[in-house]
């Protein structure tokens, strides 16, 4: 059968088109987790197009001084729906970004924050990596999200942290960064708020899936990281994927608080 579209009145054309979209895009949603402090938790499946290759969680800090990402997406248009997402919580503009780990969704929508104007922050411990893999992940993203991942270059981070353990001050929230040899990728940052006692893990904790356990990855060093994350003891954990938890309970359901 063919469908007479020119019969069709136009208007239940475009909410059938825009429903279709819709139904098709995922959105970035950032949920509460602490006073100023959110977290969008990402699907538990695959990179697709729908879901712009961001399936994994970002942190977002509000500061008096600007807002701070913990990660910023897989693409240029991954971040900027990232973008649009934190505008609907905060009027503060993105001054920072922190990424955690080498892997393409922490790191490779840097080149649309970088336009806002933001400091892009990492642990020197994932530069070799990203330079390494960067194009490579870039093009495995390209054979799956096609032209959503137009405009995406692999950008760099412009402030390289070296010490184990990095005290930052940003916009007045203190920020700090463990950096204890890598995890699923070499550069893997743990990134702590001890005011708030939230941890944002990056790639060393999974929740709701298993842990990726790939070429590049850092076993020993991964426990290391873990050990590190036990002293800390938080009292919330925004995990790499799957939802918000704390070291004894899993996250079985939505934390409110
Ligand atoms: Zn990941």
């Amino acid at each position: 059968m063919r469908l007479a579209l020119h019969r069709v009145p136009m208007a239940l054309v475009l909410v059938a088109l825009f429903a279709a979209t819709a139904a098709r895009a995922a959105e970035v949603r950032f949920e509460r987790v602490a006073d100023s402090v959110y977290a969008f938790i990402g699907e538990m499946g695959a990179r697709t197009p729908a879901n712009e290759g961001l399936n994994a969680n970002v942190g977002l800090v509000i500061t008096p001084a600007g807002a701070l990402l913990i990660d910023g997406g897989a693409t240029f248009e991954g971040a900027r729906q990232i973008h649009e997402a934190v505008r609907r919580v905060t009027t503060q503009p993105v001054r920072w970004v922190i990424n955690t780990g080498g892997r393409d969704h922490r790191w490779l929508g840097n080149g649309y924050f970088q336009a806002q104007g933001a400091e892009l922050i990492a642990h020197a411990g994932a530069e070799a990596d990203m330079r390494d893999r960067g194009n490579d992940q870039l093009q495995a993203l390209r054979a799956v999200l096609g032209p959503k991942a137009d405009g995406t270059a692999p950008t760099l981070p412009t402030r390289w942290l070296r010490g184990r353990d990095e005290r930052l001050d940003l916009g007045g929230v203190v920020v700090e960064l463990k950096h204890r040899g890598g995890a699923h990728t070499p550069g893997d940052t743990i990134v702590w708020l001890p005011a708030q006692r939230v941890l944002f893990s990056g790639d060393v904790i999974y929740v709701d899936r298993l842990l990726g356990v790939l070429p590049m990855s850092r076993t020993k060093a991964w426990l290391d990281t873990f050990a590190a994350i036990e002293a800390l003891n938080p009292e919330r954990i925004v995990p790499g994927h799957g939802r918000v938890c704390s070291l004894d309970r899993h996250g079985a359901r939505p934390v409110t608080i």
